[in-house]
């Protein structure tokens, strides 16, 4: 439903697409915010430390012919396998691939054992992060009429009448008010051309903006302060003539799509309204709703308004995933509306989950068969520094060279991730002690305080005399 504000001329869609909210995992990604890409030369090589990548040259390589393919559209219906030990960088690899893809490329991480949750079904878990993964880029011309009420972009509010200001003689920009008496005090060397200074219901202000007189419309702080134009209601005027196209470009997922255009479950009383605070699934996408959006879309894609942006779904720990999951995800990786799916795997030979069958990394062969394997490599010692002084960069923590020798060799004998995540609570410690760079001491003050999962698994099953 287009927004009163915006009176859009072009189709109008039956899902709402003007107030979608994003749904992006970030979470999940603050801790690769510092990867950029893949790092490679325009022959494909790796660069040793580049994109905010080290090391991993292979695994980058080969992620890159991935993307050429992905870029020839030779690689539907196929998948990517990142098989390697954990801290080897899948992740960081896969959100790489999204951005070698272009910017605004969506990327979904998500877990294996997701799918287990009491209340949704596994495919449902499945569909949704597919849908997280697939980005919609909306671009729509807007047509300014004469008359109606502009909002305008922080970028043009610089100037807004450099687009259209100049070309024709003036803009009418009508306002109407529908809440109470309001007095509407203008700045006369501002605003040229005003009819009135005091506005009741129903009364409609002209602001006749010419000669670039006009430096902002239809925002609060165009007007005095007593007038909170953000708090009323607008009410677009009829149309005139067409003063200018604007083109107005969105980014959404169809999963944003999706959730926005659900409704709550239940009522609105507060009966009900308590019950759904005990579940924390609020709203409910059916099928239906789903097909119908697929449905838009579609309209939107043939009309040439919008098109399709097949993001990156990384699915961690494949081998979690079970035999349902793999029939729909061979099903799905078919379909049109498919994003490119990179597994991770740390197995080697196991039990596909829900059948007695050994099958490499717990996948079934026929899935098997339509993906790419790539190994991925544990760093050397050198290489963990280098990654923890990129992380320590992007948290803006100091650290000293021998602090981020100490994190190194922490992550050589446990796991990247644990020493990754040493970073903030070395920089706490430093901070009490008043210093502002953290040192090898506060490394190893914090690597004594800390358990790694292996050491803390080591230590219960000791005292518990398993192990002698
Ligand atoms: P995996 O999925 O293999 O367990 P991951 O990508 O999730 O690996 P983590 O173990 O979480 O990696 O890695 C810890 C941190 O190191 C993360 O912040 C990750 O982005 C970063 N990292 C991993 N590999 C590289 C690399 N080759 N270059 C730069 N940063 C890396």
């Amino acid at each position: 439903l287009p927004s009163p504000i915006h009176p859009s001329p072009s189709p109008s869609p039956l899902v709402q697409i003007e107030e979608v909210q994003s749904t992006t995992k970030t979470a999940r990604i603050a801790v690769h915010t510092h990867v950029k890409g893949l790092g490679l030369e325009s022959n494909g090589t790796a660069l040793p430390i580049a994109a905010g990548l080290v090391g991993q040259e292979k695994a980058r390589e080969a992620c890159g012919v991935v993307v050429d393919l992905i870029k020839s559209k030779k690689m539907a219906g196929r998948a990517l396998l990142l098989a390697g030990a954990p801290g080897t960088g899948k992740t960081a690899l896969a959100l790489g691939i999204s951005q070698e893809l272009g910017g605004k490329v969506p990327f979904c991480p998500m877990v294996g054992s997701e799918v287990y949750s009491s209340e949704v079904k596994k495919t449902e878990v499945l569909m949704e992060n597919f849908r997280r993964a697939i980005g919609l880029r909306i671009k729509e011309s807007k047509e300014v009429y004469e008359g109606e009420v502009v909002e305008l972009t922080p970028e043009e509010t610089e100037n807004p009448l450099g687009g259209y200001g100049r070309t024709v003689s003036h803009v009418l920009v009508g306002l109407k008010t529908t809440k109470g008496t309001k007095t509407l005090r203008l700045d006369p060397s501002i605003y040229d051309g005003l009819q009135k200074e005091s506005v009741t219901v129903g009364d409609v202000i002209y602001i006749e903006a010419n000669s670039g007189a006009v430096k902002r419309v239809g925002r609060s702080d165009a007007f005095s302060t007593e007038f909170d134009l953000e708090a009323e209601e607008y009410v677009p005027l009829p149309k005139g003539d067409v003063h200018k196209k604007k083109e107005i470009v969105q980014d959404v997922t169809l999963h944003d799509l999706d959730a926005s255009n659900a409704k709550p479950q239940g009522g609105q009383d507060v009966m009900s309204m308590m019950a759904a605070m005990g579940k924390p699934k609020k709203t409910e996408i059916t099928e239906k709703l789903r097909t119908e959006i697929n449905r838009v879309v579609n309209r939107y894609i043939d009309q040439g308004v919008a098109e399709l942006v097949p993001g990156v779904l990384f699915i961690d720990e494949v081998h979690m995933l079970d035999i349902e999951c793999f029939t729909f995800l061979n099903r799905a990786l078919e379909s049109s509306l498919s994003p490119i799916v990179v597994f991770a795997t740390n197995r080697g030979v196991c039990n596909i989950r829900g059948t007695d069958v050994l099958a490499p990394h717990g996948v079934p062969v026929d899935l098997l068969d339509r993906m790419l394997i790539v190994r991925t490599m544990p760093y050397s010692i050198e290489e963990m520094v280098q990654i923890m002084s990129i992380r320590a960069a992007v948290e803006s923590i100091e650290v000293e060279e021998s602090g981020l020798k100490a994190l190194g060799e922490i992550g050589a004998r446990t796991s990247l991730r644990y020493s990754v995540q040493m970073l903030t609570p070395a920089n706490i410690i430093a901070g009490t002690t008043g210093r502002n760079s953290v040192t090898e001491a506060d490394v190893s003050e914090i690597d004594e305080l800390f358990f790694d999962c292996k050491a803390s698994a080591r230590l219960l099953a000791k005292s518990d005399g398993y192990l002698k």
